[in-house]
């Protein structure tokens, strides 16, 4: 028996990094996946991934920050399976700057995305889990919605915002039998942050500075933080809800 047989699992910005580490993890304990992603073509990655080991997986393309891509995103699961049980709100993008280095569009076009499109998977996938009076919600936050670090003023501030969403709708429909939690990793190993190394005048020195900020001294992997969603998904952690775990190699414990 494997942890998510039967389920149906929603994950946001599955085309890459963490996301994509949950949709495959998901799909080997059994879960029926919806790979969705701002990028079909990434999208249809994951989903192909998961179809070459056995597993069962549609791709779907969706602006998270967008009403009608979210409410189209909903019909499609519920057309195809029926039903959602576990929604990741993984998908999220970064801002480098201080408040004075962060123009008004940025700021609204991260908040759009971090926090605005948590909202808004959750307001068109929660009527159909209260509807089967079960549910699991999964949000990506960040350990800088925890700390704070320079140059983070819009993106700590929209993790922020998630992980108080998270303690907001765990209390709200803990007794719907919906458990709500988020997941606040340090920096991870993913194409985003590769990206944004790739772009430091010394690629090598900006590395050791940011596996220097986690005592565990190396950053994590996508495996790692999919492994704590699965957790939070599987029956193991029945007990968990409005929980922030944190898993960020040290970095909020000093
Ligand atoms: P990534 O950039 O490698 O992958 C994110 C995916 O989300 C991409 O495939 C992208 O196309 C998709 N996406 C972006 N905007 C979207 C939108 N509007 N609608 C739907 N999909 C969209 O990022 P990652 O590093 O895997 O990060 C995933 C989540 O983890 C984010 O919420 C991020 O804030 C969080 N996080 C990442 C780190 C890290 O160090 N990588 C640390 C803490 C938290």
């Amino acid at each position: 028996m494997r942890k998510l047989d039967g389920k149906v699992a929603v994950i946001t910005g599955a085309g890459a990094g963490i996301g994509r580490a949950i949709a495959l993890l998901f799909a080997r304990e059994g879960a029926q996946v919806c790979s969705a992603d701002l990028i079909l073509a990434r999208a249809e990655e994951t989903a192909q991934a998961i179809a070459q080991e056995g597993g069962q997986a549609i791709a779907v393309q969706v602006d998270v920050s967008q009403r009608s891509s979210v409410q189209a995103l909903a019909q499609q699961v519920i057309a195809r399976f029926g039903r959602v049980d576990i929604l990741c709100n993984n998908a999220g993008i970064g801002h480098i700057g201080s408040i004075l280095e962060c123009a008004e569009d940025e700021w609204d076009a991260v908040m759009a995305v971090n926090v605005k499109g948590v909202y808004l998977c959750s307001y068109f996938f929660l009527p159909h889990m209260l509807a089967r009076g079960e549910g699991n919600i999964i949000n990506t936050a960040s350990v800088l919605g925890v700390v704070g670090v320079p140059k983070r003023a819009v993106y700590s501030t929209s993790k922020g915002a998630v992980i108080a969403l998270t303690r907001q709708m765990a209390i709200e429909y803990a007794k719907e039998n919906i458990r709500v939690n988020c997941i606040s990793p340090g920096t991870v190993a993913t194409p985003w942050v590769e990206r944004l190394l790739a772009e430091q005048p010394d690629p090598e020195a900006a590395r050791q500075r940011l596996e220097d900020r986690h005592p565990l001294g190396r950053l994590g992997t996508t495996d790692e933080i999919a492994h704590a969603a699965l957790y939070l998904a599987s029956p193991e952690s029945a007990f968990a809800t409005g929980m922030n775990l944190v898993i960020d190699g040290g970095e909020s414990a000093g």
